[in-house]
């Protein structure tokens, strides 16, 4: 039997492991403002896709031990859009985007939609 364990130092809460994660060992709950991410126990599926979607490598899975069946419960903070005032990401996920660039990127600062209809315009 397997667990997953989770470098919380490393996770940026994009979602793509709970998106990948069909048996729903990983969940993602959001309300506005804030967006958990939990990670369940005893993973008992013969697979690694959030292993492989995770971006940042925080994931790994482990033989599970006595003790081990804590459920981890990540809390990230979101922003908002500075156009439209939307929630549209982590803090963390943008943090993490803007370092790994070596340039300014307004756009990062603004929601997907908000970028979409900018682009939109920009074509016209
Ligand atoms: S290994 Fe597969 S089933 Fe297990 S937590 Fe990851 S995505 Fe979910
Ligand atoms: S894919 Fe990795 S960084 Fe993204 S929420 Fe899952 S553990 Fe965190």
């Amino acid at each position: 039997m397997t667990r997953l364990s989770v470098n919380a130092d490393l996770c940026i809460g994009c979602m793509a492991c709970s998106f990948v994660c069909t048996p729903n060992v990983i969940k993602m709950i959001q309300n506005d403002s804030i967006r958990i991410i939990e990670f369940g126990s005893g993973c008992l599926e013969d697979c690694d896709k959030c292993i492989q979607s995770c971006p940042t490598g925080a994931l790994k899975l482990q033989e599970m031990r006595g003790g081990d069946e804590a459920v981890l419960r990540l809390e990230f903070n979101m922003i908002t859009c500075e156009k439209c005032g939307a929630y549209y990401s982590t803090k963390a996920m943008i943090d993490y985007i803007n370092a790994a660039l070596d340039f300014d990127a307004d756009w990062l600062w603004t929601c997907p939609r908000c970028r979409q209809g900018e682009t939109i315009i920009g074509v016209k």
